[in-house]
């Protein structure tokens, strides 16, 4: 579908005064091709954009929105919040209060500190890493994204021994090559590479539910691994939990894994909708941070009052409203409807979905479990289905490899828009259009 003609002349505006029109790159539509809307209002599951289209929303602003748009809780603390001031670069309660909610909640956490997105988060925390273990390297998974921070902007480099390579301009090549690039699902290549060089490894970093490149399950045994062997390498196990904290179980993949890593970031979820991103874990590391310690990380903004009320406000409904059963049930509702409407597709594709994330893998067989499994003709095949969506008042992410999220918001009625939008969207004739 393409832009109206409101959004359209509002892109082109946009376009002269930010690069590629946008304050981030995949909502520029490059992947799938068009002119991105341009968003005016959001309201629970729904979204409108600026020539008064309205969509059912599964993009979530890309994971936050737990509770939908403009829920009146979250609304009302941002609200008052503001009323009493927006910063004091002074400690503040709210900020005592979310620390306390958010360590307790997650396993094995004594302290968090916060920052203002989930990039800070990764970033602090590996520095934090590295200033507890005397250790430079790290490792990451393909697959994996952990936010735009230097040391991890990197790609696996060819060769037996991956040293990463920068997968940006204006990373230098001496960072990327303190990042080791591994694939995911593989404990074999795991377990060689830390037993052999583990004890120059600070840590490991890892979404522990790939959500970034697809939805990429990882099996158990090879997480279980991973626990084993850096804990045995003294390597820290880093959890990126920016999607999946507060999302996938109270305590995040941690609690539904059963596995408690040494530090693990948070995002997204925790801010309700504004900057929020924090990381945590064991005292005995958190206590290298300065002020305590040596590794210096700071924030003018950090702690924010807006920011705390609107995290404080998405907790207490979460916890209040038994959100994660919810949110299961909502996808399981999801699941029932869909599946055989995918089953009947000529189009190959598999709805893959974890509590509230899902995705659709287009290919045919199982669904991947690293990003070396994805089939590269499975972007072209999003592309036509992705429009067709839309053109049916239907919102997903402008890319073959981001997941979709559920909210408390997404009812019933929502659930059979996308299934009724789906339909049409994979009868032949649309997939083979290929539009815009
Ligand atoms: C979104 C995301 C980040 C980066 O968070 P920003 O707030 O966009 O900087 C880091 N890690 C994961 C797993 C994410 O999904």
């Amino acid at each position: 579908m393409s832009a109206g003609p409101v959004s359209a002349a509002w892109m082109a505006r946009a376009e002269r005064w930010l690069p590629g029109g946008v304050s981030s790159p995949v909502r520029a539509f490059r992947a799938v091709g068009g002119t991105p809307l341009v968003i005016r209002r959001g309201s629970g599951a729904e979204i409108e954009d600026v020539d008064g289209r309205r969509f059912t929303d599964f993009v979530g602003s890309w994971g936050p929105l737990i509770l939908g748009h403009a829920h009146p809780e979250v609304v009302h603390a941002i609200t008052e919040a503001a009323g009493r001031g927006t910063t004091f670069g002074a400690p503040g309660e709210m900020e005592i209060e979310l620390a306390e909610r958010i360590a307790s909640a997650y396993p094995g956490g004594e302290q968090v500190r916060f920052v203002s997105s989930g990039t800070e988060a990764t970033m602090s925390a590996i520095r934090l890493a590295r200033g507890a273990t005397g250790r430079d390297r790290i490792v990451k998974f393909s697959g994996c994204y952990h936010g735009h921070a230097d040391h991890l902007l990197v790609a696996a480099g060819s060769g037996l021994v991956t040293f990463g390579r920068p997968s940006s301009a204006g990373v230098p090549a001496a960072f990327a090559r303190e990042t080791i690039v591994l694939p995911l699902d593989d404990e074999a290549r795991l377990t060689e590479l830390l037993r052999r060089e583990g004890d120059r490894i600070a840590a490991v970093i890892i979404e522990p539910v790939p959500a970034n490149n697809g939805l990429l399950i990882q099996r158990q045994e090879f997480l279980a691994t991973l626990r084993r062997e850096t804990e045995r390498a003294g390597t820290l196990l880093i959890f990126d939990e920016v999607i999946s904290g507060f999302r996938v179980a109270r305590g995040g993949a941690a609690e539904l894994l059963g596995i408690t890593p040494d530090l693990a970031t948070f995002g997204k979820v925790i801010g309700g909708g504004l900057p929020v991103g924090a990381f945590g874990g064991r005292r005995d590391l958190m206590r290298h941070l300065a002020p305590d310690g040596p590794v210096y990380q700071a924030g003018t903004l950090s702690g924010n009052a807006l920011a705390m009320a609107a995290g404080l406000a998405t907790l207490t409904v979460l916890e209040r409203d038994r959100a994660w059963e919810r949110l299961e049930a909502t996808g399981r509702s999801l699941a029932t409807l869909i599946e055989p409407v995918l089953a009947a597709s000529s189009c190959p594709a598999t709805l893959v979905r974890l509590g509230s994330l899902f995705w659709f893998s287009l290919q045919p067989g199982p669904p991947p479990r690293s990003a070396e499994a994805i089939d590269p003709e499975a972007a072209a095949r999003y592309r036509p289905i992705f429009h067709a969506l839309l053109d049916h008042g239907v919102a997903m992410a402008p890319s073959a490899y981001e997941v979709g999220f559920l909210s408390l918001a997404h009812q019933a009625v929502h659930l059979e828009r996308l299934r009724d939008a789906l339909a049409l969207a994979l009868q032949p004739a649309a997939v083979r259009a290929g539009s815009p």
